[in-house]
């Protein structure tokens, strides 16, 4: 490990403690979640960096997603974020619903927040179970300003190099931006896969598209339903719609309401994996089978959103990626880049933002004179548990779509999480593994990631594989191998 690098002065910023500066110089490509947490991060661990950005200014596209304890376990080191995330978040109760509305059973607490439970990473903060994507981007992005982060917007990264002990990122136009390591944190179909895999990681349908908007509840018109819920000023709710080849996902609250359905692809092609291939109400319904049959208040909120914005996702995964970095580690991929989630894995945010954490430790343990040694430690202590949650979002689909609406509360109980997943602390795991994870690399002795369900074999699997599995009804069984359980 890097000798301590004893502080000349107490450098404290928006109350934030920093280590002391490193000499790293760091180039974060993409200000999404996951390149906006490494940037705060690396900050925070004495790293010099900077924030480049395709798009042209802040983006407030998208609708929900959720952000579990083991992301916001840094959560208390800035504590103007504290109070910003307490404001946004969206405190929900969870309802698994028949299509037609009836609740299949009592609304329940997030896995985390249950009584009787293992104290979760961020303890105490409360996790909410829900929040606006562009909520949660934008605290973030105040957080870097606050920080004094240069966060720069229109520069779109085309292509990666590792030349001459440095990372390149080259933009459209042509200019390089050089550092000690370029954090390619640029989403689903990385520019850097060319460099660091060989070429672009082929997308593999699922067979399904979800279609997905989110508006403000000041923004209902005709919506009796959802005004009369709303009026009862109780928790917000996420309700979880079960059928047959196709589930629903809406969220209601005072200030965001969102909707998402999934249904097997068809053949119009309109879909595509982009936040800005959007369709509007009239198509949407029409795409519906049976709309007359689905809870009403469904509907009200399908025509109450905003019109042409709902986004039209195609599903598609991406296998398992053998690299994360370039080989002379001054590149390396940390979120969806390294990793991309279908939805029902519901754990892709936290993921992207657990690798930024783990990240910026990984470079303060290493320093400059090993960087590249702390990259490939940051990748083996986080690639088995970032597979398996991969996997877990086809095991959650296939369940959720079996015509089996008799018993979703028995689908709801198998829907696998469990406390390796949100107990787990990514700033505290690289302090206690970095030295055991250089000795198996530097000589071979023996390593096991603890990040995973007790017990827990990693197993080697393709998307392919589990697609032929799930036709044949022998979907992987988490059970089966390692602890799952909430204690
Ligand atoms: C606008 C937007 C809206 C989203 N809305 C939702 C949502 O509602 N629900 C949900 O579950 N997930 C949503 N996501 C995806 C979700 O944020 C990610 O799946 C997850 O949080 C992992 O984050 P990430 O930072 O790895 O990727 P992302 O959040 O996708 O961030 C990648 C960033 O890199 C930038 N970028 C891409 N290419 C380049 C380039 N060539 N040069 C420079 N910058 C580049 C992108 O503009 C983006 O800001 C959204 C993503 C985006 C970009």
């Amino acid at each position: 490990m890097a000798a301590n690098i004893i502080p000349k002065e107490t450098i404290i910023v928006d109350n934030v403690l920093r280590y002391p500066p490193t000499g790293l110089k760091v180039i974060v490509v993409g200000a999404g979640l996951a390149g906006l947490l490494a940037a705060a991060e690396c900050w925070r661990k004495g790293h010099d960096v900077e924030v480049l950005e395709k798009s042209p200014t802040f983006s407030s596209i998208g609708d929900i997603l959720s952000v579990g304890p083991s992301a916001w376990s840094t959560l208390h080191n800035y504590p103007s974020m504290v109070k910003e995330y307490v404001e946004v978040g969206i405190d929900a109760l969870m309802t698994p619903c028949h299509l037609d509305g009836r609740y299949a059973m009592e609304k329940f607490e997030f896995e985390c927040n249950r009584e009787g439970v293992a104290e979760h990473a961020a303890y105490p903060i409360r996790i909410v179970g829900m929040n606006g994507r562009a909520d949660v981007a934008n605290i973030l992005l105040n957080q870097c300003r606050r920080l004094g982060i240069s966060v720069t917007y229109g520069v779109s990264i085309a292509d990666y190099a590792d030349e001459d002990g440095s990372g390149v990122a080259i933009s459209d136009d042509g200019k390089r931006y050089q550092a000690d390591l370029i954090i390619a944190a640029d989403g689903i179909g990385s520019k850097s896969c060319k460099l660091i895999l060989g070429g672009p990681v082929r997308p593999v349908s699922t067979g399904y598209t979800v279609y997905r908007a989110a508006m403000t509840s000041a923004d209902l018109h005709d919506s009796p339903l959802l005004k009369q819920v709303l009026a009862k000023g109780e928790r917000p709710e996420g309700r979880l719609y079960l059928g047959k080849n196709r589930h629903i996902v809406v969220t209601i609250s005072q200030r965001l309401l969102s909707f998402g359905i999934t249904l097997p692809d068809e053949t119009s092609g309109i879909a595509q994996e982009s936040w800005s291939s959007t369709i509007n109400t009239e198509e949407l319904l029409a795409k519906i089978p049976d709309v007359e049959q689905l809870d009403p208040l469904v509907v009200e909120l399908i025509k109450n959103l905003p019109n042409n914005r709902i986004v039209a996702w195609k599903l598609c995964m991406r296998n398992p990626q053998s690299k994360w970095s370039s080989e002379g580690g001054h590149v390396v991929q940390v979120g969806d880049s390294a990793h991309s989630y279908i939805p029902t894995s519901a754990n892709g945010a936290t993921m992207a933002l657990e690798d930024a954490i783990s990240l910026a430790e990984c470079l303060r343990l290493g320093g400059k004179k090993d960087l590249a040694l702390a990259i490939k430690i940051h990748q083996m202590l986080r690639h088995q548990r970032t597979t398996l949650i991969q996997r877990v979002g086809l095991l959650n689909r296939a369940a959720w779509h079996q015509d089996r609406t008799d018993t979703i509360m028995d689908i709801v109980k198998l829907m696998p999480l469990g406390k390796w997943v949100w107990g787990h602390n990514p700033e505290r795991y690289v302090v206690d593994n970095f030295r055991k994870a250089r000795e198996h690399i530097e000589t071979g002795a023996p390593f096991e990631n603890t990040n995973l369900p007790p017990g827990h074999k990693p197993e080697t699997w393709t998307l392919e594989g589990e697609v032929e599995r799930e036709k044949t009804g022998h979907v992987f069984d988490p059970a089966a191998n390692g602890d799952w359980g909430v204690c």
